[in-house]
C-alpha cells in the first residue's frame, strides 16, 4: 500500500472550488450560474499591464533575481510611499501573488507543532497553508458586527501560549469586509509587544474601503519589529492572474528569512513583474474609480438583502465580500439546490458557504459569503435570483417536512 502524508489528507479543498465539478457540469447543459462565489474581480484590468509587457524587447526570458527585478521593487517603493510608508529594497520581497507571501510569513515566523492566532471567520487559504506548514491555527471570534462586543486584550491574551508565534489580521477583511479601527490595531501591537509576537498583515484590500481609509501597520513605527505586511497586486488592481504580491517588513531577521525561502523558488515570473510597474507607479488613478464601482455594487446587494426576510448580515465597510446568516441549518443542502433543482428563467445563483472560514468545528454551517464581483446590472440581477431561490428553498424544505 501506498500512503500519502497526513498533511495532505488533512487539508481542506478550497470552499470556493468545492462544487467546481458540478458548476460546470450544469453550465454544460446551458444554465447560466451567476457568479457571486469567488472573488475574482470581473473589471477589465488596466491597459498598461498589457502595453508595458509588449515593450519587452529581450530576445530571452531568462530567471528575475530572487530578490525582484530592480524597476519592480523600485515601483513598489514608490507605492507604499504613496502612504507614508518608506521602505528600502531590503524591506521588500517580491512573491507569487499574495498567497506565496502568506506561506513564506508563516514558515518565517513558526516552526511545525506551533501556534499562530487568527480572527475567524478568515480567507481560507490560511487553514491550508497553515496545515502545509506543520502550523496550528488559534481562532479567536473576528468582531465584525456593529453589535459585537469590542477586542478584549484579555480574551486575546488567554489564548497565548508558549507556543505562539504570531496574530494574523486582514484588513480590510474577507470574508467579512469590516475594517480595522486604529485603536485595534494598537491593541493588537500592543499585545504583540508585550508578548514578543509578529504580526501578519494582510493588507491585499488595502485601498477598497468605502468611508475613510485603512490604516497599514508599517506606519506604526512603535512596533516595526512585530510586523510582517503581506500584500498582493490581484484584487486592487484587478489583475488575479498576473500572481504578483509581496512581503514587506522593518524586521531585517525576517527579511533575510524570506529572501532564502525566495531563492528556493528561483524568481518571480519576469513579464508579469514588468507589467506590474506602471500599475505601481500610479496605483491611486486606478484604484480610486475600482472602489467608487465597489461602493455602488455593495450598496445594490444590501438593498436586495434588507429585502430578505430572517436573515442576518453585516454593513461592509471595504473588500467587496459579505457574509449572510440564512434560516438554514446547512448551507451546502441550499447551494446544491440551487445548482441543481432551482432555475429562475434558465438562471441560478452560486455563493461561497462558509464552514470553512472557520477553524471552530460547527460554525458557519448556516453562513455564505457574497463576493460583489459581477457589474450593476447583473449583480442586481443576480441577488434577485438569489432572493428568489432562497424563498422556493425555504418553501420546498417546509413542503416536504409537512408530508
Ligand atoms: C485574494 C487574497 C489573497 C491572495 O491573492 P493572490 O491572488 O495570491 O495575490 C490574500 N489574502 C486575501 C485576504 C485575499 O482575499
Amino acid at each position: 500500500m501506498l500512503f500519502i502524508s497526513q498533511r495532505a489528507k488533512n487539508i481542506a479543498p478550497s470552499p470556493i472550488r468545492k462544487f467546481e465539478s458540478l458548476i460546470s457540469e450544469i453550465e454544460k447543459k446551458g444554465v447560466k450560474i451567476h457568479k457571486l462565489h469567488i472573488g475574482n474581480p470581473d473589471l477589465t484590468a488596466p491597459k498598461e499591464f498589457f502595453s508595458a509587457i509588449k515593450k519587452y524587447k529581450n530576445k530571452q526570458l531568462a530567471y528575475a533575481p530572487s530578490s525582484g527585478i530592480n524597476e519592480h521593487l523600485e515601483a513598489w517603493i514608490k507605492y507604499y510611499s504613496d502612504f507614508g510608508i518608506k521602505l528600502a529594497k531590503e524591506n521588500i520581497l517580491p512573491t507569487v501573488g499574495g498567497s506565496e507571501a502568506i506561506l513564506f510569513a508563516i514558515m518565517a515566523v513558526a516552526d511545525t507543532e506551533e501556534e499562530i492566532i487568527i480572527f475567524e471567520p478568515f480567507f481560507s487559504s490560511y487553514k491550508g497553508f497553515a496545515t502545509m506548514a506543520g502550523v496550528k491555527l488559534i481562532p479567536i471570534p473576528l468582531n465584525y458586527k456593529k453589535k459585537s462586543k469590542p477586542l478584549s486584550e484579555s480574551f486575546i491574551q488567554n489564548k497565548i501560549a508558549k507556543k505562539t508565534k504570531a496574530i494574523i489580521i486582514i484588513n480590510p477583511d474577507n470574508p467579512t469586509g469590516k475594517v480595522w479601527n486604529k485603536k485595534e490595531l494598537d491593541l493588537i501591537l500592543k499585545i504583540a509587544k508585550k508578548n514578543n509576537l509578529f504580526v501578519i498583515a494582510d493588507e491585499t484590500y488595502r485601498e477598497i474601503v468605502f468611508d475613510g481609509k485603512a490604516t497599514s501597520l508599517l506606519t506604526k513605527k512603535n512596533a516595526w519589529e512585530n510586523v510582517i505586511v503581506v500584500d498582493s497586486i490581484s484584487k486592487r488592481f484587478s489583475v488575479p492572474g498576473a500572481r504578483i504580491g509581496c512581503v514587506a517588513s522593518f524586521n531585517k531577521a525576517i527579511m533575510r528569512a524570506v529572501f532564502k525561502f525566495a531563492t528556493m523558488r528561483l524568481s518571480v515570473a519576469t513579464l508579469e513583474q514588468i507589467g506590474a510597474i506602471p500599475l505601481l507607479l500610479n496605483s491611486y488613478r486606478y484604484s480610486q474609480k475600482i472602489v467608487a464601482e465597489y461602493k455602488k455594487r455593495r450598496d445594490v446587494v444590501v438593498e436586495i438583502l434588507n429585502d430578505i426576510p430572517n436573515i442576518e448580515y453585516s454593513m461592509p465597510q471595504g473588500a467587496f465580500y459579505l457574509i449572510v446568516k440564512l434560516p438554514i441549518k446547512n448551507v451546502d443542502d441550499f447551494i446544491i439546490f440551487l445548482l441543481t433543482k432551482f432555475r429562475y428563467k434558465g438562471a441560478t445563483v452560486m455563493v461561497t458557504p462558509m464552514e470553512n472560514f472557520y477553524m471552530s468545528e460547527n460554525s458557519g454551517l448556516n453562513e455564505i459569503r457574497i463576493a460583489y464581483v459581477l457589474k450593476l446590472a447583473e449583480l442586481r440581477k443576480a441577488m434577485r435570483i438569489f432572493k428568489i431561490g432562497l424563498k422556493s428553498y425555504l418553501h420546498e424544505r417546509q413542503t416536504t417536512s409537512n408530508k
